[in-house]
């Protein structure tokens, strides 16, 4: 089994895609509620100042290194990481895989109406995909029994969370084993991107490992959220000694 790497006190599990999405495939087998989390620097910065989130991703069934800033940190603490396991990228992997298997998904989080679209989407994308509900993201606590009831009842095998971090792994920890779902995972902006509310950084960008400063550009409310990032550099490289 791949190795995990401590990332600023978080267990990140080295795995390339495709062992990530076989993990994944074995935890439907399993059946039994699991929780998968998606790291970026981001999410890793708060943990460090966000004691539940840290302990959550700590207790997770699989934590991916998601985007340049986390391989960068394994590798500056001396361990493998093979590749970037962004959630995005791993939504659309299971998605490709969903119709030949029957995997049925929940698409709770986001906008309303977003979720819908990116339903749409994906049963264009993948022909013969079952995504057996929707639901938006912004929610009160008093909503929260009746969400869960209407995930209950279509009994998916994935339910994916677009609810942004934290809000995503906080509310799927609390839930996850009432809902019985056998694969939860955080998506973050997933939906927006699949119903073009929101656009992928070009190819080239990311290959320049250069998404976080796209998001940066295309969200301005983000530009704050980019200062996350030299500081997690600073971290990772304090915590080296
Ligand atoms: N979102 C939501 N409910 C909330 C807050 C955010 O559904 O209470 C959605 C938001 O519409 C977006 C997604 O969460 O689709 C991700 O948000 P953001 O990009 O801010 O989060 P990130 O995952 O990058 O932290």
């Amino acid at each position: 089994m791949a190795q995990k790497v401590d990332i600023l006190g978080v267990p990140v599990d080295a795995v390339t895609m495709t062992e990530a999405v076989t993990r994944i495939e074995g935890f439907i087998k399993e059946g039994q509620p699991k929780l998968v989390a998606t790291a970026n620097a981001e999410m890793l910065m708060r943990a460090t100042h966000d004691k539940e989130l840290k302990n959550i991703l700590c207790s997770a069934d699989m934590v991916t290194p998601d985007g340049a800033g986390t391989v960068w940190a394994a590798h500056h603490l001396g361990h493998e990481m093979p590749e970037r396991v962004a959630g995005y990228d791993m939504a659309q992997e299971l998605m490709r895989l969903a119709p030949s298997r029957g995997y049925r998904l929940y698409f709770f989080g986001s906008a309303p109406g977003v979720a819908e679209k990116a339903k749409e989407k994906a049963e264009k994308l993948y022909p013969g995909i079952e995504i057996v509900g929707t639901r938006n993201g912004f929610f009160t606590e008093e909503d929260e029994p009746a969400i869960v009831s209407k995930i209950q009842a279509v009994h998916p095998d994935i339910l994916l969370a677009a609810l942004g971090v934290p809000k995503q792994e906080k509310w799927l920890q609390k839930y996850k084993d009432v809902l019985g779902v056998p694969v939860c995972i955080g998506v973050g902006g997933t939906f927006d991107v699949m119903a073009g509310v929101m656009k992928r950084a070009p190819r080239w960008m990311q290959r320049a490992k250069l998404e976080w400063l796209f998001r940066g550009m295309m969200q301005p409310k983000r530009v704050g959220r980019l200062l996350a990032l030299p500081k997690f550099v600073f971290k990772v490289h304090a915590s080296r000694h």
